[in-house]
């Protein structure tokens, strides 16, 4: 069995977009317990590789492509620890990061819309040309903007909820797929 129901939420995702493919490069970020971790590991296949990064510990999965590291998205060291683990381009970036709720909603998605955005930056700094990116955000009132800035980056942006997804929640996913440019690396 999966360790999240949020499993199921990237199994629909995917089967919406197709962003996992057998033999892909994964980064997931905010990926405890491991449910997505599962997932992408079960679509890349045993020639694929799966990054996950979370502040919690992860426990060891099954799948020998998983590879975590515990950190924090919002500071620059665990990007680069992202970046190292991952060698080169990515070919998904999937994030389902979300803060600690506090009950003050207004918070909360501000809260989350930060997340989203750190996830972003990262995820242009990792995709090729032609990859594919998954973010959780609350919506709220900056969504339309930031979804705006995302459409900038991809051939199409889709915003969805997952049937998995509670209906009390207010939680939606944007997905931008196929990159337009490969990103610029130094030495390059
Ligand atoms: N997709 C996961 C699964 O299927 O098991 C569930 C993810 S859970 C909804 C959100 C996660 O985001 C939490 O584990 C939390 O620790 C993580 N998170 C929140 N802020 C983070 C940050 N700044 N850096 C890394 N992870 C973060």
């Amino acid at each position: 069995g999966y360790r999240s129901r949020s499993a199921y939420k990237l199994k629909q995702l995917d089967d919406l977009e197709n962003v996992l493919s057998s033999g892909d490069t994964v980064v997931d970020l905010g990926a405890a317990p491991g449910g997505w971790l599962q997932v992408a590991a079960e679509g890349v296949g045993e020639e694929g590789r799966v990054i996950g990064v979370d502040l919690q510990r992860i426990d060891d999965l099954e799948h020998d492509q998983v590879e975590t590291i515990r950190g924090d998205m919002t500071e620059e060291r665990t990007r680069e620890r992202v970046r190292d683990a991952a060698g080169g381009e990515v070919d998904t970036v999937v994030s389902d990061m979300a803060p600690n709720m506090t009950g003050e909603y207004s918070l909360d998605q501000a809260r989350s819309l930060h997340l989203a955005r750190q996830a972003f930056e990262t995820a242009c700094e990792l995709l090729g040309s032609g990859g594919d990116f998954v973010v959780k955000v609350f919506d709220g009132p900056d969504v339309s903007d930031f979804r705006a800035e995302v459409e900038e980056e991809f051939r199409y942006v889709r915003a969805t909820t997952p049937e998995a997804s509670r209906k009390e929640s207010s939680e939606l996913y944007l997905i931008g797929k196929e990159r337009l440019t490969a990103p610029v690396r130094e030495g390059d």
